[in-house]
């Protein structure tokens, strides 16, 4: 099964592979709780904010986390193997809340160079740590640092993985980012079925990430996990009939 996402030109990458082996992406987020039709006519746009590299302890994590919940937005975590395992805790919180989990390797490696079974070994005790922290199976993935090759993008498709890139990258890890900067960009990408890249552990992205849900609900977007703007974009008239 393959799914293809619309690639807007302008856009700085919007890539998304997905070769969906039997049952392997699970919706793990209920969403917003309005009726479908209600919510398609105010917000007859789709979009995903996705945060990565975390969980941070420190309280950057729960701050997040509120702020979510006080937008009632559900996101997509793409998490690092490393730091869930050391933050169980934390992995559990964000699972309580409604959130979706992906892979972000087990110790944020650039996989350019990997072998298949190596990048494979990082995807597998990625997903084993999610699903043991969480109980939540995950074959979503974001390679870190934004580097990977075809065959990369081959090797976990073929092993049931989706690989999920962006099209919106305000760089909120860059120290001479503002929050405003963050904002302006972020509004000035987002086209509808986007994809928001965002960093956990970043105070200026913390600032400025109630502004742009406020706004981008004003401009009619609704805010979707990256699987379940996957299964809209699939069969749009499946979800008309919730
Ligand atoms: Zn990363």
């Amino acid at each position: 099964m393959k799914f293809n996402f619309t690639v807007h030109r302008y856009q700085i990458i919007f890539v998304i592979l997905v070769f969906i082996l039997t049952g392997s992406v699970k919706i793990v987020s209920k969403g917003t709780q309005q009726p479908y039709a209600a919510m398609q006519q105010r917000y007859p746009h789709s979009v995903a904010l996705t945060f990565d590299d975390g969980p941070y302890p420190g309280g950057s994590t729960h701050k997040l986390l509120d702020i979510l919940e006080n937008e009632n937005v559900k996101a997509t975590f793409f998490v690092v193997g490393s730091h869930s395992r050391k933050n169980p805790e934390l992995m559990k919180l964000i699972a309580s809340k409604g959130h979706e989990f992906g892979g972000h390797t087990y110790n944020h490696r650039h996989i350019k160079k990997l072998t298949r079974n190596a990048l494979l070994n990082e995807l597998e005790i990625t997903r084993t740590i999610i699903k043991n922290t969480t109980g939540k199976n995950t074959y979503l993935f974001r390679p870190p640092g934004g580097q990977y090759s075809k065959k990369n993008l081959s090797d976990a498709s073929l092993s049931g993985y989706t690989t999920v890139l962006w099209s919106v990258l305000p760089k909120d890890c860059e120290s001479s980012t503002t929050s405003e900067d963050i904002i302006q960009n972020v509004l000035s990408n987002t086209r509808p079925n986007g994809i928001i890249l965002l960093h956990m552990g970043r105070e200026r992205t913390l600032e400025a990430l109630p502004k742009i849900i406020c706004m981008l609900r004003l401009r009619g977007f609704k805010f979707l996990t990256v699987s379940q703007m996957m299964l809209e974009n699939r069969n749009p008239n499946e979800n008309s009939r919730n």
